[in-house]
């Protein structure tokens, strides 16, 4: 993330199932903030574990990330298309990356990246305003989402600073270094 961005970045998990999905959208919660996304959106079955653990994260190690529950997907996308910002739906079958980061990095808009779990709705990818592949392959949304975020940003997230973090990291060639910053 740059200081002269404007726009904000939601992550949008479609169709969260507690026992099957805990990890997995645990991981895609994790790296939408460790990668400079300001918080994120979930659709399917509501799970307030989930939910507590990323606030605890966010409580030690700082910044402002919020996880918001959502039970109507379409509803809440509609609503933020309506209000300027646009949406991404990461999927194999959508434009290749590197063609359209560009276009999406420099339209000012408010982004949500939506992210599928196991069946995507076919509405999604009407929906959405760009469908953006990371490879024609299948892989997983945690790495689609770790590859996009990365290229949107230009790698800027790598050195990002939390604010109000309690504890961080001194980065070390051997060994682990944490000091506690309250
Ligand atoms: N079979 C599902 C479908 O209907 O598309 C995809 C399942 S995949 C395990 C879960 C999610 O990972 C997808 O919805 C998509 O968001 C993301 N994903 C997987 N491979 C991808 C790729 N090559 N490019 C972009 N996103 C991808």
């Amino acid at each position: 993330m740059n200081s002269h961005d404007t726009w904000r970045v939601f992550v949008f998990r479609l169709g969260h199932r507690i026992e099957r999905d805990k990890r997995v959208t645990t991981h895609v919660f994790l790296v939408a903030r460790a990668f400079g996304a300001h918080g994120a959106f979930y659709s399917g079955q509501r799970d307030e574990n989930i939910e507590e653990s990323v606030r605890r994260v966010v409580k030690n190690w700082g910044g402002s990330f919020s996880v918001e529950y959502v039970e109507n997907w379409v509803e809440k996308i509609k609503w933020w298309r309506k209000n300027g910002g646009e949406t991404i739906h990461l999927t194999m079958y959508g434009l290749p990356l590197d063609e359209v980061i560009g276009k999406i990095r420099g339209s000012g808009k408010d982004k949500i990246v939506i992210v599928g779990g196991e069946k995507v709705p076919r509405l999604v990818y009407e929906i959405a305003d760009w469908n953006v592949s990371i490879t024609s392959q299948p892989h997983s949304e945690v790495g689609a989402l770790s590859v996009f975020l990365h290229e949107l940003y230009m790698g800027s997230e790598l050195r990002r600073e939390f604010e109000n973090a309690k504890i961080k990291i001194v980065p070390q060639a051997k060994g682990k270094k944490i000091i506690r910053l309250d």
